[in-house]
C-alpha cells in the first residue's frame, strides 16, 4: 500500500502519462502504434479531457523535435548516437524511432526504472509479437541483471531495459550496469558516443541533490572519453502562483509530492540546474511557448479540429505551467556541430 511503500504513488504516475498517451493516439493527435501493447485493457480505457490531449501533443511533439535534432547532429558529426531515458515508465520511443527514418543513427537505446516497472514492461514487450521483433528477436536475453535475478529487464544489441532507483548513488547503482563490461563487447553506454539523456516527467519526484549527482555522473562518464553529452527535461516549473498550487495540492491529494519541482520559479532557473552541474550551455521553452512557435501553421489547425475546445484560457495556463528544458555539454571542443543545439 502507499504508506508502506511512499514509492507506490511515484510508480502509480506512469499508469497516468500511458493513459494520456494512449488517449491522445485514440483521439488521432499522436501517432504510436505500441502504446496499445504497454496499456492493458487498451480498448477499454476512457479518454482524456481535450486540455490533457492538447498538452500530451505539445509536449510529445517538443521532446520529438529534440530527439530528431540529436541525432541528425550526430549524424552530421560522423558517429552514431546513444539515447538513454530515465524513469522512461511505459515510454514507447524507442520502437517509434526504430521504425523510423533515423534508425540507423543510434545504436543503443536504454531506458530506466524502478524494478516493478521494467518487469511488467518487459513482460508487456515480450507478449507483444511486434515489439519484440524490434529487438532483434534472438538477441533478447531475459536476465538483464544477475544481482536482480531474472525477468526484471530487457538486454538486446540495441536496446536495454535496465531497473534502477535513480537516486541511488550512481557510482554504485545504475552507474556500475551503465559502465560494466559484457565478454567481448564495450560497456553498456559507451563514453564517447554523442549520448542524449530524457528525463520526461521524472525529476520532480527526485530530490535536488540525488538528481543533480546524477546529472554530474553522465557528464563525468562523458567526459572520460571525449565525449558529447545532451539533456531534455520536461517538467511542471513554476508552481509557485495560484495555479501552480492547485496542481500541486492536486498530486498531494494522491500522495505525490514534488521535492524537485520547487527550486524552479523560472525558465532561467531551469537553465542555470544545467551550468549549475557542468553542461556547457542550457535553454528552456513553456509548451505554451511550443505551441506557438514550433508546431507548424496546418499542424495547429488540424489538432484545433480533433475535438471542441472550451477552455482555450485554461490551456495556456496549463501549458505555461510545463516547460522542455534542453543541456550541452561538450568535452572536446566540437562545438561547430552541436554549439547552436
Ligand atoms: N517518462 C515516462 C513518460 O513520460 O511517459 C514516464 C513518466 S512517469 C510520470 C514517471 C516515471 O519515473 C515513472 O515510471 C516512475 O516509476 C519513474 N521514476 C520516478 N522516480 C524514479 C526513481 N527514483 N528511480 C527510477 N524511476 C523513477
Amino acid at each position: 500500500s502507499r504508506t508502506l511503500d511512499p514509492d507506490a504513488s511515484i510508480r502509480a504516475t506512469d499508469n497516468d502519462a500511458a493513459l494520456a498517451r494512449l488517449s491522445a493516439v485514440q483521439k488521432g493527435y499522436i501517432e504510436d502504434p505500441f502504446v496499445k501493447h504497454l496499456v492493458p485493457r487498451a480498448h477499454l480505457q476512457p479518454a482524456r479531457p481535450p486540455l490533457i490531449n492538447i498538452g500530451t501533443f505539445v509536449r510529445s511533439h517538443g521532446i520529438d523535435l529534440l530527439v530528431e535534432e540529436w541525432l541528425l547532429m550526430a549524424k552530421a558529426s560522423g558517429k552514431k548516437a546513444q539515447i538513454v531515458s530515465l524513469g522512461a515508465g511505459s515510454d514507447t520511443r524507442f520502437w517509434r524511432l526504430e521504425t523510423g527514418t533515423l534508425k540507423d543513427e543510434f545504436v543503443k537505446y536504454i531506458e530506466v526504472d524502478f524494478t516493478e516497472i521494467t518487469t511488467k514492461k518487459a513482460m508487456s514487450i515480450r507478449k507483444s509479437k511486434e515489439m519484440n521483433a524490434l529487438l532483434g528477436g534472438a538477441q533478447v536475453s531475459l536476465n538483464y541483471c544477475v544481482l536482480a535475478g531474472g525477468g526484471t529487464g530487457l538486454r538486446s544489441s540495441k536496446y536495454h531495459l535496465i531497473p534502477a532507483d535513480l537516486r541511488a548513488p550512481p557510482s554504485q547503482a545504475l552507474g556500475s550496469t551503465l559502465t560494466s563490461i559484457e565478454a567481448d563487447e564495450g560497456p553498456v553506454l559507451s563514453p564517447s558516443l554523442p549520448t542524449l539523456i530524457i528525463f520526461e516527467c521524472v525529476l520532480a519526484y527526485m530530490s535536488m541533490e540525488a538528481s543533480s549527482t546524477l546529472l554530474e555522473w553522465f557528464i563525468g562518464y562523458a567526459s572520460s572519453d571525449a565525449g558529447v553529452l545532451g539533456c531534455v527535461i520536461y517538467e511542471m516549473f513554476n508552481l509557485q502562483d495560484s495555479f501552480g498550487k492547485m496542481m500541486v495540492n492536486n498530486l498531494k491529494a494522491r500522495s505525490v509530492t514534488l521535492p524537485g519541482a520547487e527550486p524552479f520559479p523560472t525558465l532561467d532557473s531551469l537553465v542555470k540546474r544545467f551550468t549549475d552541474v557542468g553542461f556547457s550551455a542550457g535553454r528552456a521553452l513553456t509548451l505554451k511557448e511550443i505551441k506557438r512557435t514550433y508546431v507548424d501553421q496546418p499542424e495547429l489547425e488540424r489538432i484545433s479540429k480533433v475535438e471542441f475546445l472550451d477552455e482555450t484560457e485554461e490551456l495556456d495556463l496549463v501549458l505555461d505551467h510545463y516547460a522542455i528544458s534542453w543541456g550541452l555539454y561538450i568535452g572536446n571542443g566540437s562545438a561547430s556541430t552541436w554549439g547552436h543545439w
